[in-house]
């Protein structure tokens, strides 16, 4: 039998590290990450396109216990955030741990022996005390469904598989999607671009951006007093709970604070677009809050460029050539960028198959019962599991705040562990009961349910209908949640130990 780790975490992103980091310092140190990726960093390894920033300040986008002074911007590029994953990534000694190019398929649950084995793709079985899948939100790439796609005799790329190399200057290019991500290539693309058609489903509400570069006193500045980073770190968490807990969570109550982001955007719009008729194109028709606005100061004013074409026809076909719409209209195209987002439910709740007691098979679990996991970690029937993009996980805004609730959760629940001599934990059933209908209870107020998201087509929400991506709550009450859960809401044992086989 293959060597047992202390756990094994699949995914050496921001969540994989800080899950990694978190073991350490509980005294764990025989853990294996696994990633599926050649490098580190997740989201900030696999997406390079032009363009890509963070679109959370990024004194706030990432961990408050490693704080990085020399951000050059507000909103620093893609490519700092990869540089701080290496940094965050050797400082903690967690690199040692990474193994690149693996790709796991299955996971399985062996009830006998109190152990998990994954499977990866070249047929090699991994076994670890623990299981922990960081494996991210947005890491399935979307690739629409449109007849005659593969067709296209010209360049076809998703942008989260970019490649410097592909020839973007001269070129006639097309972009379907108008989500977060398009928002901040388009602007480039368009630089180079001989002509550029912006295929639009939904419009997405995109406000200013206050943005600029962080001057060198003042990286000099954070660097030398911590406290002055921390207290701008406070202010920028401050306005995105406001804009997340007032503006989205209690919008039945509060629906001056959700209008107040709507007319910011709305007039974001009017200052940069002065054709109505483009003004229309460009107006969500779901509220605000349904779906993860953005921002931009060169989004709009780039749509209006001579070379650069909104079509929001509903796209009917692609040929060899390029793309038709319903009613007839061509666009001739040598490049087709895909900026059509990530599948989040059907391909990655879970990323890959995890069969716990029983046989049960998460996937299939969540999708025949509701999605959820016990404070976005824990499932009945998944002992030892910790699940770190769950549903209901996903809380504030920066994904920092998220995974830093998780670490607080994993911190109580494994030194509990300890205290009473146990290494397996299991959440009960009426714990995971009475969370979801907490969860259901508090999202009755929010926008997702109280607001009109029919039009929003939003990744927020499940097949069921249900927003259970976010969790309804202040990142307060999620960390008070994760500091203070009732430890009977685990059922905690001692895992049997290996007969011993002599020699
Ligand atoms: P997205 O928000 O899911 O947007 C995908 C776009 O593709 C939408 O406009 C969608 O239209 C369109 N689309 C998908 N399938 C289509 C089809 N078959 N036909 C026509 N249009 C289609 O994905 P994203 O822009 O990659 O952003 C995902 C998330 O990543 C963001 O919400 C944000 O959280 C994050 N993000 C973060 C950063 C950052 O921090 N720097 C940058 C980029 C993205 P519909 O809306 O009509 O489906």
């Amino acid at each position: 039998m293959s060597h047992l780790h202390d756990a094994v975490i699949v995914g050496a992103g921001f969540g994989g590290m800080g899950a990694a980091i978190q073991l350490h310092r509980l005294g764990f140190d025989d853990l294996v990450i696994l990633e599926r990726e050649d490098d580190l960093g997740g989201t900030w390894h696999v997406n390079r396109y032009p363009g890509l920033a963070v679109d959370i300040p990024s004194s706030t986008y990432s961990y408050s216990f490693e704080q990085n002074p020399y951000w050059s911007r507000l909103f620093a590029p893609g490519a700092e955030l990869k540089r701080y994953a290496d940094h965050v990534a050797d400082k903690y000694d967690v690199r040692r741990h990474m193994r690149f190019g693996v790709t796991v398929t299955e996971a399985e649950w062996d009830e006998a022996s109190a152990t998990w084995t994954v499977t990866t793709a070249a047929g090699e079985e991994v076994r670890g005390r623990y299981l922990m899948t960081a494996t991210g939100f947005l890491s399935q790439p979307k690739l629409p469904d449109i007849p005659g796609i593969e067709t296209f005799r010209g360049t076809t790329i998703h942008t989260a598989a970019w490649d410097d190399d592909i020839e973007l200057t001269g070129q006639r290019i097309g972009v379907i999607g108008t989500g977060a991500t398009a928002v901040q290539l388009i602007p480039e693309l368009a630089k180079v671009a001989s002509h550029l058609t912006v295929f639009q489903r939904t419009p997405i509400w995109v406000s200013a951006k206050i943005d600029g570069p962080v001057p060198k006193a003042v990286q000099r500045l954070f660097a030398r007093v911590p406290l002055t980073q921390r207290l701008v770190r406070t202010v920028g968490t401050s306005v995105l709970e406001v804009m997340m807990v007032a503006g989205v969570l209690h919008f039945a109550d509060l629906r001056t604070a959700n209008r107040i982001g709507e007319n910011a955007c709305r007039a974001h719009l009017r200052r940069q677009v002065s054709d109505p008729e483009l003004r229309r194109k460009l107006t969500p028709t779901y509220q605000f809050g349904c779906k993860r606005p953005t921002f931009s100061n060169d989004y709009y004013p780039t749509l209006q460029k001579p070379h650069v074409h909104l079509e929001t026809g509903t796209i009917d076909h692609v040929d060899e050539t390029g793309i038709v719409t319903a009613d007839g209209t061509r666009a001739d195209l040598d490049v087709l960028v895909l900026a059509t987002g990530f599948d989040l439910w059907e391909a990655n709740f879970p990323a890959f198959p995890i069969v716990g007691r029983d046989g049960r098979e998460l996937g299939r679990f969540w999708r025949e019962t509701r999605f959820c996991a016990y404070e976005g970690v824990a499932v009945p029937d998944f002992p030892n599991y910790v699940s770190l993009n769950s549903p209901y996980s996903y809380s504030g805004l920066s994904y920092f705040t998220t995974i830093e609730t998780q670490m607080r959760h994993l911190d109580r629940l494994f030194r509990a562990m300890r205290a009473r001599g146990a290494d397996v934990f299991e959440v009960t059933q009426a714990a995971y009961d009475g969370f979801l209908e907490r969860m259901r209870d508090l999202l009755e107020p929010s926008v997702f349910n109280a607001g009109d998201c029919s039009g929003s087509r939003s990744y927020y929400f499940n097949q069921h209908g249900e927003a259970t991506l976010l969790r309804p709550t202040s990142t307060v009450a999620a960390f008070r949640g994760a500091a203070r859960f009732p430890l009977d809401d685990y059922e905690l044992r001692t895992a049997p130990r290996p007969v011993a086989q002599g020699r």
